[in-house]
This record gives structure tokens, sequence and C-alpha cells, in this order.
């Protein structure tokens, strides 16, 4: 196990620079997400770290060791990419064997490594049979199991999940937190995907245009995002957002209501935004934060999501359990004050 460090690391490519100075101290044994829309450089700044990819500037360290210099192979890690290469004429034994190829180990140590490998990904009764015969789920393990027999410091997952459907990939989602709890080595992972990266990580790294936009545990990115980009791109549906005006007793939605919210900042332009899981039908007696028609129903069996035409806006609201309204019902809808959250329109950042 190890710790990493990226420190200011940069990367240009022919004249545009991708990277903009990364900062980020992982901790040992800690699980990373890097997650951010595609073209973010999170595949840029995981190749770094292998060393795959020239630094332009900036330093990498693994575990207290300066590696800018070192190759792939001399810096204690392993690696699983989205289009995992398995060998189709190799058994699974022979495939997660071959991460070992180059380790000096005798055979027996090796064939006891490949077992203990296969036991902790239960794959024991797989070994002697060819790619083609497991499923998608299997090889992909295979292909984990070959970074595994390695031990090393620390692995690196570049969308591994990618490519599989749905199913698979949250039950291999489990799979990998599952193993992360029983070897504790430090994983560095990468993904578009924010479901991924809400329940797999212990921190998450929000990046956007070769920037880290804000790095915390997945309830605090959730809670208290530091940014309008940080806001929507984390929690699906994505947060509502409406811009407006501050003035005397709340901010004025542009082509929508006033809503009572204070701002504790000067700024002019403000922008409102209210999770769908916190926009709520009101209830007799509960204050009314805005009302509107309802425009879609969409019931996904715990909860319904309401789409209520607002002013100029659409918003999405939650309701519990199935809830019986249709389009063109007329809704009230509430919000509790402290998860309302407000950006400096100007700026983008929270408030
Ligand atoms: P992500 O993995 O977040 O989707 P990448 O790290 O692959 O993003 O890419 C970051 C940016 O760097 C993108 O704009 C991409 O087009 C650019 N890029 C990646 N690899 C190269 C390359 N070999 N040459 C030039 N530009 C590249
Ligand atoms: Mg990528």
């Amino acid at each position: 196990m190890a710790t990493v460090s990226l420190k200011n690391l940069t990367k240009v490519y022919g004249k545009v620079e991708v990277l903009h100075g990364i900062n980020l101290d992982v901790e040992d044994g800690e699980f990373v997400v890097f997650v951010g829309p595609s073209g973010c450089g999170k595949s840029t700044t995981l190749r770094m770290l292998a060393g795959l990819e020239e630094v332009t500037d900036g330093d990498v360290l693994i575990g207290d060791k300066y590696v800018n210099n070192l190759e792939p192979k001399d810096r204690d890690i392993a690696m699983v990419f989205q289009n995992y290469a398995i060998y189709p004429h190799m058994t699974v034994r022979k495939n997660i064997g071959f991460g070992l190829h180059t380790s000096g180990l005798s055979k027996p140590d090796k064939e006891k490594r490949i077992e203990e490998v296969a036991q902790i990904l239960s794959m024991t009764e797989l070994l002697d049979r060819k790619p083609s015969q497991l499923s998608g789920g299997q090889r992909q393990r295979v292909a984990i199991g070959r970074a595994m027999v390695r031990n090393p410091a620390v692995f690196l997952f570049d969308e591994p999940l990618s490519n599989l459907d749905a199913q698979l990939r949250t039950q291999m989602r489990l799979e990998i937190k599952k193993l992360h709890q029983r070897v504790g080595t430090t994983i560095i992972f990468v993904t578009h995907d924010q479901v991924e990266a809400m329940t797999l990580a212990d921190r998450i790294v929000i990046m956007k245009d070769g920037h880290i936009q804000q790095v915390g545990t997945p309830s605090e990115v959730f809670q208290r995002p530091k940014n309008m980009f940080v806001a929507q791109f984390i929690g699906a549906p994505s947060m509502n957002m409406l811009p407006g005006t501050q003035v005397k007793g709340g901010v004025q939605i542009d082509g929508g209501p006033l809503l009572p919210v204070v701002a504790q900042n000067e700024a002019a332009k403000i922008t409102v935004g209210i999770r769908p899981s916190d926009l709520h039908l009101a209830q007799d007696g509960q204050a009314v934060l805005m009302e509107g028609a309802v425009t879609i129903v969409e019931p996904l069996g715990t909860e319904t999501l309401l789409y209520v035409q607002v002013g100029d806006h659409e918003v999405i609201a939650s309701a519990s359990g199935r809830h019986e309204a249709s389009p063109g019902d007329k809704v009230k809808l509430t919000a509790s004050t402290d998860e309302i959250h407000l950006f400096d329109t100007a700026t983008e950042e929270a408030i």
C-alpha cells in the first residue's frame, strides 16, 4: 500500500494545455474516484501517474518516492482499463499468471499467488477455463486478477466497467468495493459516471476542463457543492437551477416567483439551486415556496418525479410513493431552507 501525491501536474499536447496544475494527496489505502465529463483530463492524469504519459510539468509521488522518471513497471502500480485485454488462447490461470511474468518468482510461488488471487475473486473453479467459456463479468474479473496478482502498492482503474451492461456494472461495482475492503490497497479509479463515483469512493475528485472543481467525500460534494458545475454534475436528476436577482425580501427568479431566501452576499445575480429530492409537494400549513402546473409524471416506484412548470422554468420535484398527479394539475411546492443552495451567477461559486 502507498500514498500518492500529485503536485501541480500539468500536461500540454502540442500547444494545447489540457491539465492545468492538478494537486491531490491520496492517503494510504484510500479509494479515490476521479469523475468528470468526457475529455476533462481524467485518463491523462491517470496515465501520467502510471508512467504511460510524459509529465509536462509537476511531480508524481508514490509512497513518498518521486517517480516522474520511473518506467511504469518500476512504479509498483497495476492498471485496469476499459478495454481490458485478456488472451483468448490462454486459460484463466495463465492469464492471471501473466501479471507475474517479470516478477522473478519461482513457479510454485507463482502458482500459490494465482490461487490466492483466484480465491479472493471467487474464480478458483474457473482457473482452467478459456476466456470464451466465461461471462463478461468473469472476464473483467480475470483482468482485475492479473492486476492484483502482483500485489501492487496502488491500483489504477480507467473506466473498467463502462463496457459492461447496466446490471453487470452494478454487480462489478459491488465486487470492486468488496475487493477494496478486503485487500485495503490504495485505489485510484476514473469514471464519467457520477453514480459509480458516489457509490465507490472514499473521496471524489470532480474535474472539468483540466481543473479540479472539488475534492470531498460523497456526502460533502452532494450536500455542499462548491460551485454550479459540481451541484449539477452530482446527483440525478440534476439540481434545479433558477437564476434571479437579489431584491429586498429574497431572490426574484427571472420569469418566476420571488423566493424568500437571503444570500449572505452582495452579488446582484443569484442562482437558486434545489435538488429534486428536496423539493416536495407542500402539505396543508407548510410554507409554499413556488407553485405551478404539472407537465410530466414519472413514477419510479419508491418515489414519483413531477415535472412542474413554474413561470418560465420547468423544475423537477419528488413525491414519495405513488403520487396520483396528472399533467395539468396545479401543485404547491416546498423545500426546507437548509436544502436550498445559493450561487453567485457571475462566478458560479456557492455562496
Ligand atoms: P477523459 O479521460 O477525461 O475523457 P482525456 O484525459 O483522455 O479525457 O483527455 C483530456 C484532453 O486531452 C482532451 O481534450 C483530449 O482530446 C486531449 N488528448 C488526450 N490525449 C491526447 C493526445 N494523445 N494528443 C492530443 N490531445 C490529447
Ligand atoms: Mg478517459
